[in-house]
């Protein structure tokens, strides 16, 4: 038997097998217990400590004892973000998990939030989720060289392609190099450019950028690779290959009937006539078949098994084997050579043998070019190979040598981030203002400065500035982000490059088009057009995002992926690109985004020159041809044909509107190419894009944006001070000065309690400054009139918001004693509501826009699991989160709900602290209900705003939490089964 107790995330599970038990057997049963945290093996790694408590990884069966003892194993994952920032975990230096100590625990911080917490003097720490305690510079959570090389590093590679860079080396094709060389250089071009703007915009020097300068370093190296690649080019001859020499070496083998006899029967020949003339006999008496011991001798089969692959190896083996026929052959002519001169002229046979010397010379010049052609070859290969390894090392940090292509995956990573981060700055600088101002806060141990109605206030003013009376938001100035999207090899490339005017390869901003995977993950570029319909001609900035494809192959797993990747780009508009009859899958991608996401789309048939060939054929039975592109009507009418098979669905459906496009590169059908209708819907799509990016207000981006801003704020500011010391009440006094508590204080902590809260201060001045803020904070959220359902919010402060014209309570809301722990039931028909305003029609188009409740909605469903590991598996298990997640994942609510989850974990201990964290989940709740009633009545003041564009309105409220029944794939249904 054996004894195991495995343990993850605090949860401890002990379980007994039988020894005939399979390694892979013991591995699936242990993670089978924690399926609750979605852990696989493809997501999770199990760990043990050996007698010198060093972690390793649990890879063998041999290691269990079987002597009755418990063995303790350990189940580790990359868990979705730091509970502190809401920042995925990744790669990069900043966001690398770093691990509580506690062997039980293992939870996971950003190493930037360790960073900052425990500063350079190594400040005590408290771990949120096991309460473990880090005194003042004992060492707190640090890496975990076992999860970083079998799960982090695995994940990145697989979405950078690294397969490609590896599967480089066996077989050398000089063509495979220069396209992943291009691929490359592709995405480091387009991020940096990408970066190299908006830095620009803010005149920062960038001389001194050191991610850029290692950038362009790389990509001068890239250059010089290709230069060699070039070289190598111009000196092969393309005719030679490994294959067509291997053909020709056989054949001179096997033999030729008017120059000389198979490699065997020369050599056999050859020595008869040594006999011959030992003996001076007749040479026809010698004349003999091949048996099979000279078959075996002569390496016949060694010949017909020679690899044809173009590799070094193939070739060393090849002149290998020609080494040996030398071998075998020169010794023996050279001694019929001797013989000659000794007798020359005297013997009968000499004229015979003469002639045998010249097909011994013909075989021996024969095999003689293709060794110089191989060798040719292998100087050829060995410089390939030279330039693959230079390639494969210029791609690698010199710390990580091990992973292929881990300093290109660590630049894009850190391009992306810091893209992200500025798009941030850019629409929020208020927020981030407060944000710079807060973040050091520790330093200084006086009083509590953050405040949530300054927390509230910046995002007003950062909204209000860009929807506002004298908004300086314009389509002119927030770049409108368009996503293509669509299954592998579909064309997205191709459309990329032809909506950016890009025609040709050459053009450094060229998107690689190829067979095989040319995109890993995204590229972004930007493009300024010009508005036709604008009068003042102004223009309009562009981002495509070129998502990669989705794959069709285990298709239950990818589409699931493939949704994180379309909300990870987090786009304005996506096009939805497909080349054959529009199909559940990109229906299901169609709904998704129109519905969960609230977002627009349109949709781009590709390819289209070959169907309007058939078509064409098909309807008036001749193939078309340059002569006929006069016929207009005729034309015109098989481009209607194309635009109604276009329309097609597979599930008996019409789509509403279809643009057709063919692509420029790598080339559209010859018969077509150079007629005038080749473009197809081409600049109608381009037309029509800059009119959806001049018309859309970009809110729900916005709205997204400004909540997860703000939730971090008040996650880091508000809640961290926890985190540094569990002690320090003076925080909670923070947030208390700046909370209305009401009566809630008394009632939570006792009048002697408060006094230890607010220790520094004297009572009454406290009163004071509380009841000040208390009115300032009341007026100014009543100054937006907004409600809010008072089963969203989970403690009374900020009743005096609650919607009380509803009394249809639809949420079943019980609490237990201590009248914290709430659970709650989802109803669902309740959350279709919208945000009511007090004044406001409940009609107008404007509510229809946006919603809040993503937040609350998360909580709720959170609040029902009582058991805090459970907690933090909802959204997990839910979801199925894959580590380098972007913030910008799903609803809002669900990036939300990932800490929160955590957070819930501590409230089970003093009740000051649960009061702060549901306080500070409320708050969360408050601020997505104010963003988006800001964002709602700034639209809705603007009347030029309210036009409704695109195919996303939608009538009732998009639920997170149930998708489509003919949607397959994992989601979120699963989630009400915890509670
Ligand atoms: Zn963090
Ligand atoms: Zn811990």
């Amino acid at each position: 038997m054996y004894h195991i107790r495995a343990s993850c995330l605090e949860l401890i599970r002990d379980l007994d097998y039988d020894t005939d038990i399979t390694f892979d057997q013991l591995n699936d049963n242990i993670l089978r217990v924690f399926s609750q945290y979605s852990v696989n093996s493809d997501t999770a790694i199990i760990t043990y400590f050996n007698k010198d408590n060093v972690e390793l990884l649990l890879d063998q069966i041999e290691i269990l004892p079987t002597n009755g003892d418990i063995f303790h194993v350990f189940v580790k994952k990359v868990w979705d973000c730091c509970s502190l920032c809401l920042q995925t975990f990744s790669i990069t230096d900043d966001q690398l998990p770093m691990e509580c100590l506690g062997k039980k625990c293992g939870y996971q911080y950003c190493h930037k939030c360790i960073k900052t917490l425990r500063g350079l003097d190594g400040q005590p720490f408290f771990c949120m989720f096991c309460k473990k305690q880090y005194a003042k510079l004992e060492n707190g959570p640090k890496r975990n060289e076992l999860i970083e090389k079998y799960l982090l590093w695995p994940q990145f590679s697989k979405k950078y392609g690294s397969e490609s860079v590896t599967s480089l080396g066996i077989v050398l094709i000089l063509d495979n190099l220069q396209s992943d060389l291009e691929c490359r250089k592709a995405h480091l071009l387009s991020r940096s450019t990408t970066l190299l703007n908006k830095l620009f915009k803010r005149n920062v020097d960038v001389n001194e950028d050191m991610e850029l300068n290692e950038v362009d370093q790389l990509l001068q190296q890239f250059e010089l690779i290709q230069n060699q690649i070039q070289q190598i080019f111009n000196r092969m001859n393309h005719n030679t290959t490994v294959d067509n020499c291997l053909f020709e070496y056989r054949e001179i083998l096997s033999g030729n009937e008017d120059c000389y006899p198979s490699f065997i029967h020369l050599c056999q020949s050859l020595i008869n006539y040594i006999e011959v003339f030992d003996n001076y006999s007749d040479p026809s008496l010698y004349q003999h078949e091949v048996t099979d011991y000279e078959e075996t001798k002569y390496c016949v089969n060694d010949v017909n098994s020679l690899s044809s692959e173009d590799s070094l190896s193939s070739i060393k083996a090849i002149l290998d084997d020609i080494m040996f026929r030398k071998k075998c052959l020169i010794p023996l002519r050279e001694t019929l050579q001797l013989m000659l001169t000794d007798d020359l002229g005297q013997h009968p046979y000499t004229n015979y043998l003469n002639d045998e010397m010249r097909k011994v010379e013909l075989m021996e010049l024969s095999i003689k070019i293709i060794e110089n052609k191989i060798i040719n070859l292998h100087t050829i290969f060995t410089d390939i190979n030279i330039c693959i390894t230079n390639y494969k090392n210029i791609l690698k940090d010199d710390n990580n040598f091990t992973v292929d292509c881990s300093k290109f995956i660590r630049l894009c990573e850190l391009l992306h981030m810091r893209i992200e981060q500025l798009e941030i700055e850019e629409n929020f600088p208020q927020l981030t203002q407060l944000t710079n101002e807060w973040k050091d806060i520790y330093d200084n141990d006086n009083e509590f400065k953050p405040k949530i109605i300054q927390v509230l206030k910046a995002v007003e003013y950062d909204l209000v500035n860009k929807y506002g009376e004298n908004r300086q938001y314009t389509p002119y100035t927030i770049p409108y982000k368009v996503g293509i999207i669509g299954c592998r090899s579909v064309g997205k490339s191709s459309l990329h490059n032809r909506l950016r005017n890009i025609e040709t390869e050459y053009d450094p901003l060229f998107s690689p088009v190829a067979i095989e995977k040319s995109t890993f993950c995204y590229l972004q570029f930007d493009k300024i057009y010009s508005s036709n319909t604008d009068n003042n001609n102004n223009q309009i900035p562009i981002s495509f995002i070129d998502i990669e494809g989705c794959t069709d192959i285990d298709s239950e797993l990818k589409s699931g992926n493939y949704f994180e990747e379309i909300c990870k780009v987090d786009c304005d508009l996506y096009l939805i690109v497909f080349d054959r009859e529009f199909s559940k899958l990109e229906l299901s991608w169609k709904k998704y985004i129109e519905n969960t996401m609230n977002r627009k789309y349109l949709l781009v048939r590709t390819k289209v020159d070959s169907l309007f060939l058939d078509c064409y054929q098909q309807e008036f039975k001749i193939q078309f041809n340059n002569s006929q592109i006069i016929d207009e009507q005729k034309i015109k009418r098989i481009l209607n044909k194309c635009h109604t098979i276009a329309c097609k669905t597979q599930y008996n459906n019409k789509l509403e509107k279809v643009y057709l496009t063919a692509s420029k590169y790598p080339r559209c059908d010859h018969l077509i190419s150079n007629a005038y209708f080749s473009d197809f819907d081409k600049q109608q799509l381009i037309d029509d894009i800059i009119e959806i990016a001049i018309h859309d207000s970009r809110e729900e981006r916005l709205r997204k944006i400004a909540v997860i801003t703000t939730a971090k704020l008040i996650n880091t500011c508000f809640r961290r001070g926890y985190v540094v010391s569990v002690m320090k009440y003076k925080i909670a006094a923070g947030i208390a000065s700046s909370i209305p508590f009401g009566d809630e204080i008394p009632r939570y902590f006792g009048r002697e309690k408060v006094r230890q809260v607010f220790g520094v201060h004297n009572n009454s001045y406290i009163t004071n400054k509380w009841n000040k803020t208390t009115n300032e904070l009341q007026t100014y959220l009543m100054k937006y009139k907004l409600h809010i359902l008072k089963n969203d919010m989970y403690t009374n402060a900020f009743s005096y918001l609650f919607d009380r014209t509803n009394t249809i309570e639809k949420i079943a809301v019980t609490r237990d004693d201590e009248g914290v722990g709430v659970k709650r039931k989802l109803v669902r028909s309740t959350y279709t509501k919208k945000i009511r305003m007090k004044d406001g029609d409940n009609n107008g188009k404007i509510l229809k826009k946006i919603f809040p409740l993503t937040t609350s909605r998360a909580l709720i469903a959170i609040g029902g699991a009582a058991d805090a590991g459970i907690r933090l598996a909802a959204p997990t298990a839910s979801w199925g989160l894959r580590v380098g997640l972007s913030v910008g994942l799903a609803g809002v609510g669900f990036v939300l709900a990932i800490p929160l989850c955590a957070w819930a974990a501590i409230s089970n201990g003093k009740q000051m602290h649960n009061y702060l964290h549901l306080l500070c989940n409320d708050l969360l709740v408050l601020n997505e209900y104010f963003i988006t009633t800001v964002i709602n009545q700034c639209l809705q003041n603007n009347d030029e705003l309210t036009a409704d564009f695109g195919a996303s309105t939608i009538e009732s409220f998009p639920n997170l939490f149930e998708l489509d029944d003919d949607m397959d794939c994992v989601l979120i249904n699963r989630r009400q089964t915890t509670n």
